[in-house]
């Protein structure tokens, strides 16, 4: 008899990959979450040489290169002020296996993980592979998560909650005050805050703040990666950060799971964190420009967008029919509940690509909406 397990019948593939199927192959793509620029030139060239060199032929170690968690440690140092240990920094498969390893060292069978709704895919999956229930928490009207509802939705059953800010597929930033709180409830109920910062270096208004500056326990595990902060969404290298005692737990799964990650990346991502940033603000100034293009274009034709302040998207509130009648077209966007049932009414558009695109994409919805409206 075939035998699957009752946790993998739990999940399914992506909304988002169903509809790129849907498409049709010259379509204008807002549905991909990743930049559209290359990775930096010091990055390849770092991977190129270690190659070459044969210094990327074997494992490394678990957690990965010294000088990469020591690259990563000071990143955190630069951005957080926060006193890193490399010890405490696990390399991962992209944020994806960083994740992945927080989640399976911390949720019991039947523990609780509270999400935001809409939030990023993986927190669902992760959750129930892992055995747990995700509890979906409604954003407010901004799109934001509001502590006072991650505090409401705490139980005993309560393992841990995830905040993402910037966040997928919102756009929506945290202020500082929000992110402080989620601190103080980590600390009080002593439950673990899972701080999903991948798009950190992607914020047009207010500042980024992480969970880990503000708290006073170790109840805080941060997941960032080079996906998005450098544009190497290929190059799978993510980490994750917290306590001695987390870390060693995570990485009891790393090593089962993956071993190490790929050393070419490792290479790649410490010449990211160690070289020339400027790109960096480049990289943002370029996603401002097109999300006022594309926040004005939305509202324009009649959407009301609430205003993203970092990553690189937009979460318009759409009529009925509209996400498929700018596929239709030849325009791909992604249905919000794609990301929960609170996504409902609403879509996700990815700003990730060239201005031109972005125009002829806004002309095309606008004639989507009047068609369905
Ligand atoms: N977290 C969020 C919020 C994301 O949007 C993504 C990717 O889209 C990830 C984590 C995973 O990133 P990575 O490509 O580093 O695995």
């Amino acid at each position: 008899m075939t035998h699957f397990s009752d946790r993998v019948e739990q999940i399914s593939i992506s909304g988002i990959r169903k509809v790129f199927e849907a498409a049709s192959e010259d379509a204008i793509n807002l549905g991909l979450g990743q930049p559209d620029f290359p990775a930096p030139d010091h990055a390849r060239e770092a991977a190129i040489e270690a190659i070459e060199s044969g210094a990327a032929d074997g494992y490394t170690e678990n957690k990965g290169l010294l000088s990469l968690r020591e690259a990563i440690a000071e990143k955190h140092r630069r951005d957080q002020g926060i006193d890193l240990d490399p010890d405490d920094v696990i390399a991962t498969a992209g944020g994806s296996e960083a994740l992945h390893i927080a989640i399976e060292a911390h949720v019991n069978q039947g523990d609780e993980v509270i999400i935001p709704d809409p939030g990023f895919v993986s927190y669902d999956a992760l959750t129930k592979l892992a055995g747990g229930e995700p509890v979906p928490v409604a954003l407010r009207d901004d799109l934001t998560l509001d502590p006072a509802a991650v505090e409401d939705a705490i139980t005993e059953d309560t393992a841990a909650f995830i905040v993402n800010s910037p966040g997928n597929p919102t756009g929506a930033v945290s202020p500082p005050e929000d992110i402080e709180e989620f601190a103080r409830i980590a600390d009080e109920h002593d439950v673990l805050c899972i701080s999903d910062e991948v798009y950190e270096y992607t914020v047009f208004d207010g500042e980024h703040r992480s969970p880990v500056e503000y708290a006073e326990t170790d109840n805080v595990v941060v997941v960032n990666s080079a996906s998005k902060l450098f544009s190497m969404t290929g190059w799978r290298l993510g980490w994750v950060h917290g306590s001695s005692r987390r870390v060693e737990r995570m990485v009891r799964v790393h090593q089962y799971v993956q071993a190490c990650a790929s050393a070419p990346a490792q290479f790649a991502a410490e010449a990211a964190l160690t070289g020339p940033q400027d790109r960096i603000d480049e990289m943002t100034e370029t996603f401002r420009e097109r999300r006022d293009l594309v926040v004005e274009g939305l509202e324009d034709i009649g959407l009301h967008v609430p205003e993203p302040k970092g990553a690189f998207y937009a979460m318009p509130e759409v009529p009925e029919g509209f996400v498929d009648e700018c596929i239709e077209r030849g325009v791909i966007i992604v249905p919000g509940e794609a990301f929960g049932e609170n996504g409902a009414g609403y879509a996700r558009l990815s700003y990730a690509t060239d201005t031109e695109s972005l125009r002829e994409a806004i002309e095309i919805m606008g004639e989507a909406y009047d068609a369905v409206v």
